[in-house]
């Protein structure tokens, strides 16, 4: 018997098995896809922008420095707001950290997490098998198609970690409820002719932010939040208009915006399961949670669930994991990632709706706001930290340990 199926070998699947194998635990990941597969790269590469707390995880899981080596650090944020006076900056140095987070590639990130699970000898990685059934007693047990054989998996207990659809969280029964924020963003790899290095920016514009996160060299990641309408005409100009678009919303920090990658556009939609758990399986990642990525929490998020899971079972043996001492350990484990994933939902939440509204009072708060968050360093350290994800309480992996 394998201790732990992860169903879905995503980035949060992948993650969570390199995380739990240091709790003395086997695991198996059943992916449906092929993840040797080469995605774009380049100006067409898509990126994630990690936070400071998934640094701290990663480095706790030794995995820190072939990351770092393909990343781009953000030392500096500068938010601003279109057309108005407020103005504030972030600075790493401010809060004792080299780094406020980094982004990179995720092609990148994926090949770095795929050596390390090839490389552990606890993790047995299933590609091109497809889950199909999951039934559970005193053991889970996870039916799967591989080259067409359908095959059993039983394990002590699952985690559901196939994204925002989710077919095992439907197979065990767990509604999800989906809010559509009647936006897009999109996103698209620019190059510009001054560059900062280190430096992210983030502006605020009546239909909703605007991002710049450096990708390392002259490449930028633009990530605009726009109406669906006019998403759809962004989608429909060629670089050279989409080029001059963004330069006027974004003005001349970064210098001429000389070059445009490949555009596309995705609604800005929530989507979260109505529990994160269910007998012996628990929900990890977009199953769980697929936060619109305006403010670029959500893989973030999965992390610390699991540096929260990593501790519970930490303090667990395996021969201890009958149901009920599982049923306490899920029972903890949801109470304390509801707490956080609700106040992050709230940020990200506030961000959409203070930041996305065209009415006079909103374009004067969030002029007043930045201005006022500039003035008080301690207000400005809690936003600072809470976008860092080093606001909600400690375990060890957040501090950087095993
Ligand atoms: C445009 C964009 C920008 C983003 N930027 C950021 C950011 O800057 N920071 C941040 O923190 N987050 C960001 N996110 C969110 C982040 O990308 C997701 O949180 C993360 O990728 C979710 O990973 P996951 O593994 O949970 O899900 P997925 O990536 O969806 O992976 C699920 C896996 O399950 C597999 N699977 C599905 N069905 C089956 C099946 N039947 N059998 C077996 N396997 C199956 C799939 O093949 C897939 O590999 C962004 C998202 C978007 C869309």
């Amino acid at each position: 018997m394998r201790d732990v199926a992860i169903i879905g070998g995503g980035l949060v699947g992948l993650c969570a098995a390199l995380a739990l194998q240091h709790s003395k635990r086997c695991i198996t990941i059943i992916e449906a896809g092929n993840l040797e597969q080469v995605q774009a790269g380049g100006l067409n590469a898509r990126s994630i922008a990690l936070s400071a707390s998934s640094i701290q995880i990663f480095r706790a899981l030794g995995i820190w420095p072939q990351i770092e080596a393909l990343a781009a650090p953000i030392r500096q944020i500068h938010i601003s707001s279109r057309g108005r006076w407020g103005v504030t900056r972030l600075q790493a140095a401010d809060y004792e950290l080299d780094a406020m987070g980094c982004v990179i590639e995720n092609q990148a990130l994926g090949r770095c997490l795929l050596d390390a699970v090839e490389a552990s000898r606890n993790i047995k990685l299933q590609q091109k098998a497809e889950f199909e059934s999951i039934t559970q007693d005193t053991t889970v047990n996870v039916g799967y198609r591989k080259k067409g054989r359908l095959q059993q998996l039983e394990a002590g207990f699952a985690l559901i970690a196939d994204g925002a659809r989710s077919p095992a969280r439907a197979a065990l029964g767990i509604g999800h409820q989906t809010i559509d924020y009647g936006q897009a963003v999109v996103i698209s790899n620019v190059e510009v002719s001054k560059p900062k290095i280190d430096t992210a920016y983030e502006r605020f514009t009546p239909h909703g932010p605007l991002a710049m996160l450096p990708l390392g060299g002259k490449r930028y990641a633009c990530v605009w939040t726009m109406t669906p309408p006019q998403a759809a005409q962004a989608g429909e100009q060629n670089e050279v208009e989409f080029a001059a678009a963004l330069q006027d919303c974004f003005g001349y920090r970064l210098g001429l915006i000389e070059a445009v990658g490949e555009r596309f556009s995705i609604p800005i939609q929530r989507t979260r399961a109505d529990a994160l758990q269910c007998g012996r399986c628990l929900l990890v990642g977009n199953a769980a949670n697929a936060l619109h990525p305006v403010a670029g929490q959500s893989f973030n998020l999965s992390l610390r669930d699991i540096a929260c899971l990593y501790e519970l079972l930490s303090e667990q043996s395996l021969v201890d994991l009958d149901a009920d001492s599982f049923s306490a350990l899920a029972d903890e484990y949801e109470k304390l990632r509801l707490l956080e994933q609700r106040q992050v939902i709230r940020y990200g939440d506030g961000l959409v709706t203070l930041f996305s509204n065209e009415l006079p009072l909103f374009d004067h708060l969030r002029a007043t706001g930045l201005g006022l968050l500039d003035l008080l360093p301690a207000l400005k350290a809690q936003a600072a930290l809470a976008g860092m994800g080093m606001a909600f309480g400690g375990n060890r992996l957040l501090r950087g340990h095993l």
